[in-house]
């Protein structure tokens, strides 16, 4: 697997634990969930994870010489619906814990009663994610949130008692939502003295009831302009409070920026497990390897891992994804340019051997100030964040092997 990480004996990474089940779906939910379950299933799901969890970061130790978790994530489907049970996950996790790393837990308003908050901070978590969507009430009964304002606010409240870097997401676009109820939701989100908000403009993914809805013509999306209009109001908004920019769906208050984050938009390792889990890990070619496992949550399993190697031993249920540097490239400018840090054109270099070539286009963008080249970083401007499939497919022609 791994030339580069031996060649530095060590490897700094995330990791991504996602659990699946749910109390009930959402209309606009694309991930892998289920609402199906019952503590049989769950108990079988945990033990899995933690198995996986342990052969994947023996194997990571015996490649690299030393392995170190600087950020962890679980996310889901709903984690917060389990309050005892993450112990074991936290004994494997334990002896490649970095000091100061990140431990996030990704919860619903329903769930953050003060006894499982107080739960959640003895057992390891440090960050908390509450998935509020909105205060509305009719964009809640839209996106079929099973929780109401009001709980939503006493929810955030009780989060700032245990845990001082709080995240709160929220969803924009959702038809008929006006400018007006847009800035009451960033207001009252603000109230609630969160450190970082994750702002996502609504989307309407194929097989999701809202997708196929939009399909059948009975839902009619707001219009470009008025999602534009939404998301530049939020900058707006949050810069007046002091809130930092990092990237088109995120916000944070100095010191509270998200690291898991940042390793995903920077092209940095990190370790998924988990059904519909993620990963992207150092390989023998330099843009690594990227895999993800199946979504199915009742196919995810013991497998005899005979051969040390997760790779190998999971191979029933992962996938890795075929890439060539012309997708690593494409994925790195989706993540990255829409972020506050940019692109590191020397990363690039180092690993397609490529060079930013700019046409006469992207020239005239950067004499625009839309796009800003700065130590080997090309910046876009937040303002084009927003837009970053187009500026995307246009950057991609501008690479090329030096001659
Ligand atoms: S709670 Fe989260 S994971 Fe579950 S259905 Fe809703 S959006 Fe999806």
């Amino acid at each position: 697997m791994s030339k580069q990480i031996q060649e530095h004996n060590s490897l700094e990474l995330g990791v991504y634990l996602h659990i699946p089940f749910c109390s009930s779906i959402c209309h606009y939910c694309d991930f892998a969930k289920t609402a199906h379950w019952d503590d049989e299933l769950k108990n079988r799901y945990l033990n899995t994870l933690n198995t996986h969890l342990k052969s994947w970061l023996h194997y990571l130790k015996q490649e690299a010489g030393q392995v170190s978790i600087i950020t962890v994530n679980i996310g889901g489907g709903t984690p917060s619906l389990i309050t005892h049970g993450y112990e074991g996950i936290f004994s494997s996790l334990a002896p490649y814990l970095s000091p100061d790393c990140e431990v996030s837990l990704e919860a619903n308003p329903n769930d953050c009663s003060l006894e499982n908050l107080k739960i959640w901070k003895n057992c390891g978590f440090n960050r908390i994610s509450v998935g509020v969507q909105t205060f509305q009430e009719k964009g809640l009964s839209f996106l079929k949130r099973d929780h109401s304002r009001s709980k939503a606010i006493k929810s955030m409240e009780a989060c700032g008692a245990y845990f001082e870097n709080t995240n709160l997401d929220l969803i924009y676009s959702w038809p008929s939502q006006s400018l007006g109820e847009w800035l009451e939701d960033l207001e009252l989100a603000q109230k609630l003295n969160c450190k970082h908000f994750s702002l996502y403009n609504l989307t309407y993914a194929q097989g999701t009831p809202i997708g196929r809805a939009r399909q059948r013509g009975k839902i009619i999306e707001p219009r470009d302009e008025s999602q534009e209009q939404l998301y530049y109001s939020a900058m707006e908004y949050l810069a007046k409070y002091g809130f930092e920019h990092e990237e088109v769906s995120n916000w944070s208050k100095k010191g509270f920026s998200c690291k898991h984050n940042w390793l995903y938009w920077q092209g940095k390792p990190y370790l998924g497990v988990g059904a519909g889990a993620h990963g992207f890990l150092p390989g023998k070619s330099p843009i690594g390897v990227r895999y993800h496992y199946t979504r199915r949550e009742r196919s995810f399993r013991q497998v005899d891992a005979s051969t040390g190697n997760p790779f190998e031993d999971f191979a029933p249920l992962i996938e890795i994804e075929q890439r060539d540097e012309e997708a690593y490239l494409l994925e790195l400018l989706g993540s990255s340019l829409r972020s506050s840090r940019g692109l590191d054109l020397q990363d690039i270099k180092t690993r397609t051997g490529k060079s930013f070539c700019p046409n006469a286009e992207l020239e005239l963008a950067m004499e625009n100030k839309l796009l800003t080249l700065d130590k080997d970083r090309l910046y876009l401007h937040p303002k084009e964040w927003f837009r970053e499939v187009h500026w995307c497919l246009k950057l991609s022609e501008c690479f090329e092997y030096e001659s």
